[in-house]
């Protein structure tokens, strides 16, 4: 049953209604949930529920109806997020779980991992204790084995599952064991259950070869009965008359499972096929019918694997793997599970010159961004590190390498940088702290012996050759693309060619102590980019009351949502100083759209963002900061 607690209850009426049910022989859960706190009771004792009414400070009795208790929704209506070392698995996280069926040698975990973790994936799986249908197949290393995957996990920041097959190897086991995994011959050897459960880590507990769903979730509630609270339920596929699979995937299985438990359902693709065709096309199934993560074989050799090799991926089918899975969950609005990254310690140290912090910018030394961060940041303190794309600047600020980050966003002519909005979506754990804005302007640079009138080829970002296409134009240059501006000044000295020229701000030319051939060749002058400023949320620097927001937010497919959107931005007097659609991605003719708008310190942002969230079918704050005044 379940206890709904008066609001301001006492604490010593609360512990007497606690022993009250325990000398009865319930054992007890507290919840507490978003308004109201609750006290889960579950045991065999028959209880007059009115005698429990009556107790000082309940407010509520509420009978389970399931079966199973301390699992059904009913006892917890929010989902499940389950914290293995940081990496959330449940809710809106989607979390990849990955490895060989067994630990066979240092060197094949070691890559095993790596490629895990430079894939995606967050946890890393292999079995050390395997249960094998023949007493003369490969067994498992033992201790050895999971000795040898624990390192591997370390190395790469992956936590580890690992199969339990015995009560009597918990000793061995619980040092190194991150998420005990009960394998489907053990789904009802309860014994085993009790002692697992009793252990309080989290356990994955897969579906037994022929269990109903009711026996799957009556197998969580020895495991959650007996002290853990997080069970992560696995699908791996069951038998049926069907032999052209090894099982039978039982999908239809997660909706349901959704509406009547909170905890999180991850789906194995390997198992419940036994097929290495078949398991990319069901992980993507699993995605799309809502489970929470997906468990999935693979080998660095499959072929020399010692035990499930046909159905294990190969290394590029594993990345290619999260990286479908990356864009599906998105169109679920949720984003993949992630390793987090540990904070370094300057982040409590202020900058100093003689320790400055550092600062991301993409491109070469003498780059706009990098122009843009010289103007936005005390150079005596803040260092700028190039990096070669903009995803490299949003990893260095989420490593902690890099205290900032600059990114471009918007040119006055050219328009959004989508790549730079794509990613803010795709780093939850970092925000907009600031913006800038400078003046783009475009010069000719050739190397030191050179003329303007030997130039026939020009190289430069496209943005810069597209902003000085009448220039190019009247002088018939061919053009080259090349990824940065001052990259491509570089790239012309290199050549040594008199005949080249790049083109790019003032700045890279004094960097690589290059010859302006000819000053301010862009089509319009007045061409500005503006640059936002990114950190991790939890360094955002105390800069005063924020007065603009950056939204971005998809409506529902509906006549008016939009304007209804606009109408809360209107009641509470707030100047949209931007608004761009954009399409979603993988929903044809339904759109993301970007807003910012001004507010100030009398704004309720907390209010409007609720009253727009009953419009939209996602929504994400990207940051609240202070405006570029110039
Ligand atoms: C495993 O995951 O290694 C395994 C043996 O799976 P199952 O228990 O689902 O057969
Ligand atoms: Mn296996």
């Amino acid at each position: 049953m379940i206890i709904v607690l008066k609001k301001q209850i006492e604490k010593n009426e609360k512990e007497h209604i606690v022993d009250y049910l325990s000398k009865k022989g319930f054992r007890i859960r507290e919840i507490q949930g978003e308004s109201d706190t609750v006290l889960g009771a579950v045991g065999s004792a028959a209880v007059d529920h009115n005698e429990i009414r009556v107790l000082p400070g309940v407010a509520e009795v509420i009978p389970i109806s399931k079966p199973y208790k301390l699992a059904s929704r009913e006892f917890k209506k929010t989902d499940t997020v389950i914290n293995v070392g940081g990496v959330k698995i449940g809710g809106n996280r989607f979390c990849v779980m990955g490895g060989p069926c067994a630990v066979e040698n240092a060197e094949q975990i070691d890559t095993a991992a790596r490629i895990v973790a430079e894939s995606g994936g967050v946890i890393l799986r292999g079995g050390a204790f395997k249960p094998r249908t023949s007493p003369y197949a490969f067994q498992g290393l033992g201790e050895e084995g999971l000795k040898l995957m624990k390192a591997a996990g370390r190395k790469y920041g992956l936590p580890i599952a690992t199969e339990i097959v015995s009560e009597k190897h918990i000793p061995i086991m619980e040092p190194y064991v991150d998420i005990y995994q009960i394998g489907t011959r053990n789904m009802q050897n309860f014994e085993l259950l009790k002692a697992v459960g009793k252990l309080g880590k989290p356990v994955m507990l897969k579906r037994g070869l022929s269990a109903t769903m009711m026996e799957w979730l009556m197998a969580a509630e020895y495991l959650l009965s007996n002290g853990t609270d997080d069970v992560i339920l696995c699908e791996r596929g069951i038998r049926t008359f069907e032999t052209e699979t090894r099982n039978t995937l039982d999908l239809s299985m997660i909706p349901i499972l959704k509406k009547v438990t909170h905890l999180p359902i991850v789906v194995d693709p390997s198992h419940g096929t036994g097929r290495r065709d078949s398991v990319i096309p069901m992980a993507m199934a699993a995605a799309a019918a809502g489970a929470d993560g997906v468990i999935v074989e693979m080998h660095p050799n499959p072929e020399k694997a010692l035990s499930d090799g046909a159905q294990s991926l190969y290394p590029e089918q594993f990345e290619k793997m999260v990286c479908d899975l990356r864009s599906i969950t998105a169109i679920l609005n949720k984003e993949l599970a992630r390793i987090p990254q540990p904070t370094t310690e300057t982040e409590t140290v202020l900058p100093t010159a003689a320790h400055p912090h550092l600062v991301a910018f993409q491109g070469e030394h003498g780059a706009f961004s990098e122009i843009a961060l010289k103007k936005f940041f005390d150079t005596e303190k803040y260092r700028s590190l190039p990096c070669k794309n903009f995803h490299d600047v949003f990893e260095s600020v989420l490593r902690g390498e890099s205290k900032y980050g600059i990114i471009p966003i918007e040119n006055s002519l050219a328009g959004s940088i989508h790549t730079n909005y794509d990613l803010l979506l795709q780093y939850p754990d970092l925000t907009i702290c600031g913006e800038t804005k400078i003046r783009v302007s475009h010069n000719l640079i050739g190397i030191k012996t050179t003329e303007l009138k030997n130039i026939k080829r020009v190289y430069s970002h496209p943005q810069a050759l597209s902003q000085c296409a009448r220039f190019i134009e009247e002088h018939g240059y061919q053009t080259f693309a090349v990824v940065d501006t001052s990259g491509s000044v570089a790239m012309v000295k290199e050549m040594n060619d008199p005949e080249a020229a790049a083109i790019a701000g003032e700045a890279a030319a004094e960097y690589w102590n290059m010859k302006i051939l000819k000053p301010g060749i862009e089509s319009d002058p007045k061409n500005f980019t503006r640059f936002y400023i990114i950190c991790r949320k939890e360094n955002k620097p105390d800069t005063g009351t924020p007065d603009k927001v950056s939204l971005v937010f998809s409506t529902k497919d509906e006549p008016g949502a939009l304007l209804k959107i606009l109408t809360v931005f209107a009641d509470n007097g707030l100047n949209l100083s931007k608004l761009e659609s954009r399409p979603l991605f993988g929903k044809p003719w339904e759109y993301l759209f970007y807003v910012s708008l001004d507010i100030d310190e009398k704004t309720d942002t907390a209010a409007v963002f609720d009253n727009i969230k009953t419009h939209t079918e996602f929504f994400k704050v990207l940051g609240m900061f202070k405006r570029n005044r110039d």
